[in-house]
């Protein structure tokens, strides 16, 4: 069964469409999860590896940030997509100095993203110098000598840019943040910026933690979960079950996205005989929104909610809460009763039945959870979106309350342990001043790049030297040919990388491949085994420990790598220990309890059963540490995406077959696309209002307010239940569409769910 790495690439024009499904999950998803598991691993390898996904004592997923059950765990605690991306690690393919001397680089870069990462696991170091046509070997020293020399040849340690992808374990990013700060910058960009940056700076301004405030046991304990701008099914599949739990306990489900995704529609729990053959339907009511529209509703729900206060007195706005713990109600009060709700309509192409139905629910709820994604962080509004469904919860009390709060799903699975770890190019002066107190360093107070900021610096030449800590660069960000054009701009690029992807083919005039082990090797230093610990959504800390034989005795750790690029660096006498820090991961942990708030005693508590949850003053004790102590109600003008004539508005998205920018295959079978990924999907009066038919070749075309257009070519049109005025397509084929400027109000996370685009005929 173990199949071997595809020779062909993709062929667009086998594309084919079915209706989509009803229901996630079920049979088919064990048996996809297993037959790709086998393929990749073959059947012993599989058997011992999915055994140990997300166990305790196991190791963590390396797909979303979703929370593992505090109680019993059963046999199975992953689902397809983590089993996907285990058999992605864990394949015993692997891309090889041979595989490097038969491709030029010249010939990978003509390949398909999918292409790439189905060729296997990185083996050996590689380097490629200027005029080479051929990635060639680089024995590890010299590696970290060429790194160590470009960095100190420039002029200023902010011309260089450190980047870090959500895989990166906490010991890792607490090492890598130290090593860039000993450096001298903190140009410290992660995939965070692109993602919930604007929930975290939404919280940090309502709440005073950027943080979601609920834990995995609060959703069997809700009245009502609105789940909105997300697609659970594909993205955080387990979050279903979650789901379930509070259905069967009685709660309410309320989907808001642009899409009926199959899995806010309906769940067949692959654990349950019950839940395999019936399954359940999740949302109980669809909000079936335009892209852009969440503010509006949110604000629309308020005014609803004051009304009906003024119906009821005492009834609706919990007045204890919010006299002893808020601030700016009254005129957040004001402004919420001035909001138009014919506006509201039109913004969110919804009804003024649902909308009050729906503020009736939220009046009813004595329990509310809000989950959210990209759907609301990728908006030129974000943070003022986040900040509105926060609003709504204070205005009722649902902070710090047993199944009530507000969640921001992660998508990758350590991104906000990283954050935490002090990956981030503006920590606040209490990190670095313990920091530079514990290592005697002086950490620069300058903020440094975050990552469009990055790709600006790289572009103009004011960066050199990219250096990425996983993840895939070139394909997460948007405006991809400014992009490459900024990579290519690098004198030098490091990627260090468990798998080939386009960030390796598009790179600098020198360009290191450093191999790492992944979540499910085993990591010995000096022949003792060692562990690393990561952070859920929910806050909740734990060990991860791969058991796998590494497909190659030249991989090192992502610790490893960190401090032996830091002794050569820095050379002997640097205060950090980090040879100490390489040989035994515990002296990180003990370094880390003594810098990052609430991680005192880590060894201890993250051996602990379940890990420790880290603090959270709303979450915990109604605490607010915001400059006034109180939780702030925001007031915010009404903003939302009117589509202009003849446009509609994208959002990119991912494909069923997809983790963020890896692509496991070409089946998008919730949705129905198969085969191939260069398509559109438009509502159907749409694309007869154009004068086009379903099947047609068009090429997308952005417009952009300076006056410039970005074009992607020969995407075939789907007719799709989307609302009207609204399209959706995959990325990264779709990122070239997005202005690298087009980014969210105050968080600077690039807008990739709403870009205006015209549809022109294919012209190629
Ligand atoms: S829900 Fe997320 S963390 Fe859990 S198994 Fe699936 S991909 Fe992995």
């Amino acid at each position: 069964m173990h199949r071997n790495a595809p020779t062909g690439d993709i062929d667009e024009t086998q594309v084919s469409v079915t209706p989509p499904k009803d229901r996630a999950a079920g049979v088919e998803a064990v048996a996809v999860s297993l037959t790709r598991a086998v393929e990749e691993m073959g059947v012993i390898r599989t058997a011992r590896t999915l055994a140990r996904v997300n166990q305790r004592h196991g190791f963590d997923c390396p797909g979303c940030a979703w929370p593992e059950p505090t109680g019993h765990r059963r046999p199975a605690e992953f689902c397809e997509n983590g089993a996907k991306a285990v058999a992605e690690e864990a394949t015993l393919r692997t891309v090889t100095p041979e595989f490097f001397a038969r491709h030029s680089i010249e010939e990978l870069a003509t390949k398909s993203g999918y292409w790439l990462g189905q060729q296997g696991r990185l083996t050996h170091p590689m380097v490629l110098r200027p005029g080479d046509t051929h990635y060639s070997p680089i024995a590890w020293d010299d590696a970290y000598r060429l790194v160590a020399e470009t960095l100190r040849g420039l002029d200023s340690p902010d011309e260089a840019v450190f980047y870090t992808s959500g895989r990166t374990a906490n010991e890792t990013a607490f090492l890598y943040q130290l090593l860039v700060r000993s450096f001298g910058t903190n140009n410290l960009p992660d995939c965070s910026n692109m993602c919930h940056e604007s929930s975290g700076t939404a919280l940090t301004s309502s709440i005073g933690i950027g943080k979601g405030s609920v834990s995995i046991d609060d959703f069997a304990a809700a009245d009502l979960i609105i789940v909105a701008g997300q697609n659970p099914g594909t993205n955080h599949p387990r979050m279903l079950s979650a789901l379930g739990t509070a259905k069967a306990n009685g709660a309410t489900v309320i989907a808001v996205n642009p899409l009926p995704e199959t899995g806010l529609i309906g769940f067949r729990d692959p654990q349950t005989l019950k839940g395999l053959t019936t399954g359940i339907t999740i949302a109980d009511d669809f909000l079936q929104i335009r892209l852009g529209g969440d503010m509006a509703l949110f604000q629309g729900l308020a005014k609803l909610l004051f009304e009906a206060e003024d119906r009821a007195p005492g009834t609706v706005v919990d007045r204890a809460f919010v006299d002893a713990h808020t601030a700016g109600f009254a005129e957040y009060e004001k402004q919420m009763r001035s909001v138009d709700l014919a506006v509201v309509e039109e913004a969110t192409g919804l009804s003024r039945d649902q909308l009050e139905r729906t503020a009736q629910q939220l009046a009813d709820s004595e329990a509310t959870i809000v989950c959210w994604a990209m759907g609301l962080t990728q908006q030129r509004h974000g943070v003022a979106t986040i900040e509105e469904i926060t609003n709504l919860l204070l205005m009722r009390g649902m902070i710090g309350k047993p199944g009530a709060g507000v969640c921001p799903v992660r998508g990758h699975s350590n991104v906000q342990g990283d954050r935490t770890m002090g990956i981030w190019e503006k920590m606040p002066e209490t990190f670095l001043a313990a920091l530079d107190s514990e290592f005697g360093i002086a950490s620069p107070r300058a903020h440094g790049f975050d990552t469009v900021d990055a790709i600006r610096a790289l572009r103009d030449g004011r960066a050199k030297v990219f250096f990425g800590m996983g993840g895939n660069f070139v394909s997460a960000t948007p405006d991809t040919e400014v992009t490459e054009a900024a990579l290519r701009n690098c004198a030098l690029t490091v990627q260090v990388s468990t798998k080939l992807n386009r960030s390796h083919v598009v790179h600098g005039r020198t360009a290191l491949i450093l191999p790492t082990l992944g979540r499910t090797d085993l990591d010995l230093q000096d022949g003792v085994k060692q562990q690393v610990s990561v952070e859920d959504s929910m806050s909740m800390v734990h060990l991860s420990t791969g058991r796998l034989a590494p497909v190659s005795d030249q991989l090192r750790s992502e610790v490893a790598i960190v401090c032996e690029l830091a002794r050569e660096l820095f050379g002997p006498g640097h205060p950090v220990p980090w040879e100490t820090f390489r040989r035994d991961y515990d002296t990180i942990r003990d370094a880390i309890a003594r810098v990052v708030p609430g991680c005192a005693d880590y060894n201890r508590k993250v051996r602990d059963r379940n890990g420790f949850q880290l603090p959270h003053p709303p979450r915990d004790a109604r605490e607010f540490r915001t400059p006034s102590g109180r939780a702030n109600f925001a007031v915010n003008g009404l903003r939302w995406l009117p589509v202009p004539e003849g446009r509609l508005i994208l959002q990119t998205l991912r494909s069923h077959d997809q983790y963020n920018t890896t692509i496991y295959g070409l089946d998008d079978r919730y949705r129905g696309i198969h085969n191939g990924r260069k398509v559109v999907l438009v509502h159907p009066d749409d694309i007869a209002a154009f004068g086009f038919a379903d099947g047609d070749l068009v090429d997308l075309v952005s417009e952009w307010t300076d006056g410039t257009e970005r074009r992607v070519g020969g995407f075939r049109l789907v007719g799709y239940p989307t609302p009207r005025g609204n399209a959706a397509a995959y990325y990264p084929e779709t990122n070239p569409l997005v202005p690298l400027d087009h980014v969210a109000e105050r968080s600077n996370t690039p807008v990739s769910k709403a870009v205006t685009i015209r549809l022109e005929r294919a012209s190629a």
